[in-house]
């Protein structure tokens, strides 16, 4: 037969799934021989099969009553017991802390006859008195489904006709009428009255837990949180203790160490003649726990004891909530606690000092996304004010500027020492001067992934995306909120990245130690030294190498900072924007070959200086470039803008531009339904006459030149969109030709590696013939989940992601979070038989999932060599790659 019940004797903290965080660690508290009032557990077993059914499950009203009455034997007492009632909480409690998102009664077991009784051996009327209010609240509210805020009215216009501050000072009989006005409430409210039998009020206090674990809130809670719909919640069953009996009684919370800062010491508050959330819920000023020392120096003591006995023995920060009954010290909770980013890590290093946890677990304890949070600078939360408007998260950190609305406004303010802002509907690859020189991206259209989001996290620029409730006036040069507040260009903006809000003005900031110590390597005190420490760690434990996506000198640079180990992806599209494009446009609408020609041998000398810069700056290490990838079209105008221009001027009476007719016609013939899947990649290669070989001698010749400065160059060359080995060969033996003939007619040796992405299905899962012709793989995530999924993935997270997170399709996009079970057994595919073929084939990843934690661990597991990621999540690829490799 299943077990539903469970005494705290019985249990402990390895039992969380079954008994819930909360009743797990009451066990374990309670094995270690510190106060905890007695009490039982039912298992969220039971709470599943009860949400399953709608009834409890076979034998769970028996096991409690048998629970109960062992109960009622140990205390002396019994549950309703008129003279000497036995009282009980009813606690939530489930696998994961979902702090305040379900319910908990306590002084269950009150009633009409045993407030007397519980007056008369207490001696005190009031607490009595308090007690019963306080059930008749929370059962009427949490179990009867009162709207809370109906008590809370009537005590608030309790207070004011007595004329006091406070609950405490109403006296026994103000809170005999409060409980009186509640019951009447309740009738009122539900047509029911409070029910007068314990038996009833547990039982039903018991299936109120249960449900509330579908209630909305936590629902909410869960989604947010990534904690899976179907545990359930476990309940706790406890005897009182009371902290509202008087001056010498109270409640209070307590850290081991503070929670913010991670610094050693007692942090905590307390609140005298209080019960229960009274601490929290501040509706009295509560008193800094080192107050109790005087207040109650014996309890104080004690406290710091069990203190040191929880964090020696959970080897962590613990948060406590405790409860003193006249002088009597009584333990009700306790868990590893929540921490900030910063106190993560100077705890996990202070832990390793002290020699309660090893270097390895120390690791284990602090995440890249903490340490991708302490890396940007950050407001002072307490001086932002009202937010103008909300959006998402996008690219964490703090910026202040003027608000600008294009990017060319955006450069010259920049150029002029000016911080701006840019504000945009969406951004689009034109817009990249612009957020290069901003302090900070808003858009007001775009998810998490889109544009605007994936650069601004690239180049660890702030960003708040798809905020909604702005709209963007380009032509005016303004937005608006939705309250009407008007902001025109130039009026200074706040933007949070970490909490997708918008201020007014500039909010205070506070700069990053941990940036400026990953810039310079200066090691100041504190967090920083913990940071460097934990990434020295992670360096010596890792296998994966990590290297960085980069297409500057400046950003090669930067990232070699960070740490990174090479180039994984050199993209080579941005070298053909700005100047460029017009000979760009040239090329493009080439009539004859030498026009094209021309075209290309004046783009050459350029594309060899970006490639001898990013060469030099990454000297010694791999930088692997990728020949151009983009369709055509992206390099020329806007279809539509060209026709409005000509119809414009025909419209005037002019006659169009001839070049802009010329222009819309080589637009409209290269116009692709579906560009993604159509003329780019290998197949730019295979059609544009000379295209490749202009790349291939730009970087062989960068090669020769760096070779004779002295340098180390270590280029390889990456071929995009491959879907079959024939495509490769193709192109391989053309870049091969080149690089034979640049060597040939420079006399220098040239080493160069050709390799392909792995991007489409068929490259996966022809692997083992691709891998005849590549010498290396790197995984291009991005347009593989696209091409897996058969996401766009432009269109789709504006369109309906929200929906699919919304209904569990999935809980993160495949976008920031590899897709395992569908992308990551293409990887697995790609591996096994490219490896298959060619056992020393090196394989990467580059693109967004290479700097994603999730995605890193799963990597490592396949037996990458190395992951790829943007310059500023190099610091948090190391750390996860060797968190994976623990
Ligand atoms: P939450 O999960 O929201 O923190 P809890 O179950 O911890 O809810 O209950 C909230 C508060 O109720 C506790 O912090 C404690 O002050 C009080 N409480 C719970 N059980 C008891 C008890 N047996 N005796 C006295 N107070 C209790
Ligand atoms: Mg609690
Ligand atoms: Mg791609």
């Amino acid at each position: 037969m299943v077990r539903y019940v469970y005494d705290f004797h019985q249990g402990g903290r390895d039992m969380a799934d079954l008994l819930g965080g909360k009743g797990a660690n009451l066990a374990e508290m309670t094995r270690l021989g510190l106060p905890v009032p007695p009490g039982f557990v039912i298992t969220t077993e039971a709470c599943r099969a009860f949400l399953a059914t709608g009834a409890e499950p076979e034998g769970l009203v028996r096991e409690v009553s048998r629970r109960l009455a062992a109960l009622e034997e140990s205390a002396g007492r019994r549950v309703g017991q008129p003279d000497d009632p036995l009282l009980l909480s009813v606690r939530s409690g489930a696998r994961f802390s979902m702090p305040g998102m379900m319910e908990t009664v306590l002084d269950i077991g009150l009633n009409d006859d045993s407030v007397l009784g519980l007056a008369k051996v207490s001696g005190n009327e009031r607490f009595a008195w308090d007690s019963y209010r306080r059930l008749v609240q929370m059962f009427g509210s949490t179990v009867m489904g009162v709207d809370s805020a109906l008590f809370e009215q009537a005590l608030t216009l309790l207070k004011d006709f007595r004329g006091v501050p406070d609950d405490v000072h109403l006296d026994a009989g103000d809170l005999a009428r409060l409980v009186e006005t509640y019951k009447n409430l309740i009738h009122d409210e539900t047509g029911e009255d409070f029910p007068q039998s314990p038996a009833e009020q547990l039982r039903r206090a018991i299936l109120a837990v249960f449900q509330s674990w579908n209630g909305d809130r936590a629902r909410l809670y869960r989604r947010r949180e990534h904690i899976p719909d179907g545990l359930g919640t476990a309940v706790t069953v406890q005897r009182m203790v009371y902290g509202n009996l008087g001056h010498d009684s109270g409640s209070g919370v307590a850290f081991t160490r503070d929670p913010a800062t991670g610094r050693p010491g007692l942090y905590g508050d307390y609140l005298p003649d209080a019960q229960g959330e009274d601490v929290v819920a501040g509706i009295r000023n509560t008193v800094p726990l080192a107050e109790l020392e005087r207040l109650d120096t014996r309890s104080y003591r004690q406290l710091l004891t069990h203190m040191r006995t929880l964090e020696n023995h959970y080897r962590d920060l613990c948060d406590i909530e405790f409860t003193i009954e006249r002088g009597a010290l009584w333990m009700l909770q306790t868990r590893v606690g929540k921490r900030t980013a910063e106190a993560a890590f100077t705890i996990a290093a202070e832990l390793v000092d002290e020699r309660l946890i090893t270097p390895a677990e120390g690791l284990a304890r602090v995440t890249g996304e903490g340490l991708a949070r302490l890396m940007f600078p950050r407001f002072d939360a307490s001086a932002t004010g009202e937010a103008l408007a909300h959006g998402l998260p996008a690219s964490p950190g703090a910026a202040v500027g003027s608000a600008v609305f294009d990017s060319a406004t955006a450069v010259r303010l920049a150029a002029a020492g000016e911080k701006v802002i840019l504000v945009r509907q969406e951004t689009t690859p034109d817009d990249l001067p612009g957020m290069v020189a901003a302090q900070a991206v808003l858009t007001s259209r775009g998810g998490k992934t889109s544009h605007a989001a994936v650069v601004a996290r690239g180049m660890g620029k702030v960003c708040v995306c798809g905020a909604e409730e702005l709209t963007v006036d380009l032509e005016r040069r303004r937005f608006t909120t939705r309250d009407g507040t008007v902001v025109e260009e130039g009026t200074v903006i706040s933007v949070n990245g970490s909490a997708g809000a918008v201020y007014p003005g500039a909010a205070p900031l506070v700069d990053s130690e941990v940036m400026r110590y990953l810039e310079t390597g200066e090691r100041s005190e504190g967090v920083v030294t913990a940071v460097a420490r934990a990434l020295e760690q992670a360096d010596g434990a890792r296998r994966l190498e990590v290297r960085a996506n980069a297409d500057t000198p400046g950003d090669a640079a930067r990232a070699r900072r960070f740490g990174a180990q090479g180039i994984g992806l050199c993209r080579t599209e941005h070298m053909f924007l700005g100047e460029r494009r017009k000979l760009v446009e040239e090329m493009i609408l080439a009539r004859d070959d030498f026009t094209r020609e021309r075209a290309l041998a004046a783009l050459l000398p350029l594309q060899r200086q970006d490639f001898i810069g990013i060469l030099e700056a990454m000297d010694g290490l791999p930088v692997t470039i990728r020949l151009l990838d983009p369709p055509l079209h992206e390099f020329l105008p806007d279809r539509t803008e060209l026709a409005v221009r000509i119809a414009t001027a025909e419209a005037r009476g002019d006659l169009p531009d001839p070049h802009d007719a010329e222009l819309l016609g080589a637009v409209s013939r290269m116009h692709e339904e579906n560009p993604m899947l159509g003329l780019r990649g290998v197949r730019l290669g295979l059609v544009v006459p000379g295209l490749v070989a202009m790349q291939v001698r730009a970087i062989a010749e960068a090669v020769v030149e760096r070779t004779r400065a002295g340098g180390s160059p270590k280029a390889e060359i990456m071929v995009p969109l491959v879907g079959a080995v024939e495509e490769l060969r193709i192109e391989r033996d053309e870049v091969q030709r080149v690089l034979a003939e640049v060597s040939a007619e420079t006399g220098v040796p040239i080493t160069c590696p050709v390799g392909t992405m792995i991007e489409l299905p068929r490259a996966a899962l022809t692997a083992a013939r691709i891998a005849e012709q590549a010498e290396f793989f790197s995984f291009g995530t991005n347009d593989l989940t696209q091409t897996t999924w058969g996401f766009s993935r432009d269109d789709v997270e504006a369109e309906f992601f929200s929906a699919y997170l919304d209904k569990g399709v999935f809980s993160t996009s495949p976008f920031e979070t590899l897709d395992r079970e569908g992308v990551g057994r293409l990887v697995q595919i790609a591996v096994a038989e490219g490896r298959a073929t060619r056992p020393d084939l090196k394989i990467g990843v580059c693109g967004e999932h290479g700097g994603d934690p999730d995605s890193i661990h799963f990597f490592h597991g396949e037996g990458l060599d190395y992951v790829s990621c943007s310059p500023f999540r190099v610091p948090v690829a190391r750390l996860e790659a060797g968190r994976a490799a623990l």
